[in-house]
């Protein structure tokens, strides 16, 4: 008779077996299993259905070819990708990169992530990734719509509003959503709307879908906050990446009161000691699309450090917001020695397990992106609702919406957490409260 910790460990080792080589599915996976020992043993009906088996093999794996040209002429081939992990709560949601390091092992990371996190909104949305080896970087706009719309030419057959619906990610943003959108109508002759999220709000994108990922993860820091009776006012932060996710982070930190004091792309990083200047980084970033560096032609006391750390520099509150990883141990050592309180994930998995288990150890704040950085597809599924009820929200509205989300992800993680005697372990927390609505939802279907 095998107990829970040694079924867990026997699924992991066939995960492994029937993943070969996907490295960042392989870790996705144990830092969420190794946490539900204790809901096995309380509830031992899950292990004879094998729900946590079934939740570790993705429902659907497409992948197909891109091909595509370049202004001169030449001829490219990249690889598209589009994982539906679990559609026990709803349609597959979740959004789509467009990286050259993109290989399946990482959508499929992506995509079991997406699996906790979409269940931790509350809202009726299953989950999904997708993307291509693709690199925008450089690329004319006519190429990335070149791009698009070949991407989108075999995508098409496989998503609608009711099946599967992507939304952006690294590299994917407004401009690619309008130029996927437009194919995707002319292929179909259908004005589908709730399709795709992460559209321009003149024409069905929801207010607050750009900001609502950086926003959300600053409104789980102020209740992790909140609980140890502390608050964002005056405190030193460091957000890494300067993307969507980053420059909103930084938006509504310095809105509730916080100094940011760097930010970073994979080239260096940005410190700037008398706070980051949101409306320089947003036009090098958004307008000319430059590397950060030339932050410093407008802000010349302002430091960049070419492959510089950024993790080295002293802050209370650390934001990982820029990709899978970014953070190790030594990192985790030095924010905490430095005297960081708090960390909260913009990214997907931007710790390493062992930079996790430094945090846990230390008592440190500490919100997994499952958790914090949800904000932004609880925000593509109210874009969903008002696709669907033709309906267009304000600002004021969306963004109480997306706060109050935030506010209920925090208190299922923290209540969870509790329950299994792991008071402000968010890891532990998340992981269980998300794998109960999904595993419930699966038990009530029956064997599919
Ligand atoms: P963007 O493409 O807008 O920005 C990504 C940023 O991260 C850029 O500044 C990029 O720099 C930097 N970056 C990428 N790779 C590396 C690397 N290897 N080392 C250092 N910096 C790097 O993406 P988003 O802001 O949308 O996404 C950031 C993270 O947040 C991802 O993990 C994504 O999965 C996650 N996320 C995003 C959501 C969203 O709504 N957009 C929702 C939930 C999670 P450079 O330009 O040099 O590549």
């Amino acid at each position: 008779m095998v107990n829970a910790q040694q079924r867990i460990e026997k699924i992991y080792e066939e995960v492994k077996n029937r993943n070969p080589g996907e490295t960042e599915f392989h870790q996705a996976v144990w830092e969420v299993i190794e946490t539900l020992t204790p809901v096995l043993e309380k509830r031992p009906y899950y292990a004879e259905q094998k729900i946590i088996e079934r939740i570790c093999e993705p429902e659907r794996q497409i992948i197909f070819r891109v091909p595509w040209q370049d202004d001169k002429g030449e001829v490219h081939i990249n690889r598209g990708f589009r994982v539906g992990f679990n559609s026990a709560l709803g349609p597959y949601k979740g959004g789509l990169r467009f990286h050259p390091s993109v290989l399946l092992g990482t959508i499929k990371f992506l995509a079991f992530e997406q699996t906790f996190k979409n269940a931790l909104t509350g809202l009726p949305i299953g989950s999904g990734k997708g993307g291509s080896d693709f690199n925008p970087k450089g690329k004319s706009d006519n190429e990335i719509m070149r791009f698009c719309q070949s991407f989108m030419t075999e995508l098409y057959r496989h998503i609608g509003e009711m099946t599967d619906v992507p939304a952006g990610d690294i590299g994917v943003g407004a401009r690619e959503i309008g130029f996927l959108f437009g194919q995707y109508k002319r292929i179909t002759n259908r004005y589908e709307s709730g399709v795709l999220t992460g559209k321009n709000p003149t024409w069905g994108g929801a207010l607050v879908r750009k900001e609502a990922t950086g926003y959300g993860v600053v409104y789980f820091a102020e209740e992790m906050l909140k609980v140890r009776n502390k608050s964002l006012d005056g405190k030193t932060c460091v957000v890494s990446g300067s993307g969507n996710v980053a420059i909103y982070a930084i938006e509504k930190l310095q809105q509730l009161g916080a100094k940011v004091v760097a930010c970073s792309d994979s080239s260096g990083v940005i410190y700037d000691e008398r706070g980051i200047d949101l409306e320089t980084l947003k036009a090098v970033k958004e307008v000319q699309r430059a590397r950060i560096q030339a932050y410093t032609d407008q802000h010349k006391d302002a430091e960049y450090r070419e492959k510089g750390n950024i993790w080295d520099i002293p802050c209370e509150l650390a934001f990982p917001c820029a990709t899978q990883n970014e953070l190790d141990e030594q990192a985790a050592q030095t924010l905490i020695e430095n005297g960081c309180i708090a960390v909260a994930e913009g990214a997907n998995m931007p710790s390493t397990p062992e930079a996790v288990d430094c945090f846990l150890k230390n008592h440190i704040a500490y919100g997994p992106g499952k958790a914090a950085n949800a904000g932004g597809v609880a925000t593509s599924a109210l874009e969903m609702q008002q696709n669907a009820s033709r309906d267009a929200w304000s600002f004021e509205h969306t963004e109480s919406r997306l706060r109050q989300i935030m506010t209920n992800i925090h208190k299922d993680c923290y209540d969870t957490a509790r329950e299994f005697d792991m008071e402000g372990n968010y890891v532990a927390g998340a992981n269980i409260a998300s794998f109960r609505h999904v595993a419930d939802a699966m038990l009530a279907f029956g064997v599919i």
